[in-house]
């Protein structure tokens, strides 16, 4: 599929506009998969007392930040790469491993921004489609001999994981460079980090944005071969993390670990209780393994219409493959996820 033409001068921000009408009055917006239960704590603190210091550069290629993933991961700094959120990692990758022209192939849907970075960057995009029941279509993806080759898993907007069997035998007989986005992988429990940083051919990229709630502060890395590591700081450059941002991250790293871990239980718990209340009133979302649901539904606007009638905003999706219409609902407290079902019941 290649996308239209878009006749905006910043691709995407039509699309974000045609889904998330800015809203009036008071909403608890659920419509960007972003921790609805805020920002980890001792990041939060890492900024108020590093503000005074904003007048300092941060480290040129995010050091501290790589020593701090390092001993997490178990690995060497000279296996991470940082960037201005995992957006930025994604550019750098989508950068250093193809030139204009060159394929790029996902399964569809995936993240949106993948579809409009591959757009600006002049890349011939190879969207293979999901089939029945979310199945992934390996060899499809894999007969598009691409340059790059970009998984998502868990994956946003479907919430499905991939098979370990079906990852490996991508990152096993893909000709280029594989990308698996890990930004939902804290909720799913599961990582390749570890192989990443042994393999010659795969990127993990990871992000703060989700599980540890700091997606304002954007902040984002990658996990693999030196080698790939060094191609992708050639085109990240330096500076790329604020100093803020950056003590921000080593904070959450070193002493947030169980704040996210405690939000993540409870992100999973309200998941598998709102799957089946809106399964008892004929919506049963698709089985998810990230901090959001994807609800199939007839009418999307008709049910995104519905929740905002209750306060909630959420993602609308129309015709997604494999799915066909479809809302996105970020975790959040019951409270807020109980809105959510009565709109279903009522629609
Ligand atoms: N990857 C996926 C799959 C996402 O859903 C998102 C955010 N929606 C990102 C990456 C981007 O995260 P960041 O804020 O780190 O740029």
């Amino acid at each position: 599929m290649t996308p239209a033409p878009s006749q905006s001068p910043r691709p995407g921000l039509e699309t974000i506009m045609r889904f998330a009408p800015p809203p009036a009055g008071v909403f608890v917006d659920l419509s960007d998969s972003a921790n609805v239960w805020g920002a980890a704590p001792a990041a939060v603190a890492s900024i108020a007392a590093n503000a005074g210091e904003a007048w300092r550069y941060p480290s040129l290629y995010g050091e501290p930040l790589r020593l701090a993933l390092a001993l997490a991961h178990g690995l060497s700094p000279a296996h991470i790469v940082t960037g201005n959120g995992s957006t930025d990692v994604l550019r750098a990758a989508f950068t250093a491993f193809a030139s204009s022209g060159d394929l790029i192939a996902w399964m569809e849907p995936t993240f949106v921004i993948v579809p409009i970075l591959a757009q600006l960057l002049g890349l011939t995009p190879r969207a293979v489609r999901l089939g029945p029941s979310h199945a992934f279509d390996v060899e499809g993806l894999l007969a598009q001999r691409a340059a790059i080759t970009y998984r998502c898993s868990p994956n946003n907007p479907t919430g499905t994981r991939i098979p370990q069997r079906e990852l490996w035998r991508v990152i096993d007989d893909a000709p280029g460079l594989v990308i698996l986005d890990e930004a939902y992988a804290d909720y799913a429990g599961e990582t390749l980090v570890a192989e990443a940083a042994v393999r010659s051919n795969l990127l993990v990229v990871r992000t703060f944005s989700k599980s540890y709630g700091l997606a304002g502060l954007r902040v984002g890395y990658g996990v693999a071969h030196p080698d790939i590591v060094l191609a992708l700081e050639r085109v990240r450059g330096p500076y790329a993390v604020s100093r803020v941002a950056e003590c921000a991250a080593v904070a959450a790293v070193e002493a947030d670990a169980v704040w996210m871990q405690a939000h993540v239980r409870e992100a999973n718990e309200v998941r598998a209780r709102l799957s089946s209340a809106l399964a008892r009133v004929g919506h049963a979302p698709v089985p998810s393994h990230a901090n959001f649901v994807c609800v199939p539904t007839r009418d999307a606007a008709a049910l995104a219409g519905a929740c905002a009638k209750r306060g909630v905003l959420v993602r609308a999706f129309r015709a997604l493959p494999g799915v066909g219409d479809a809302i996105r609902v970020a975790m959040a407290p019951w409270e807020v996820l109980e809105r959510v079902v009565e709109a279903a019941r009522s629609v």
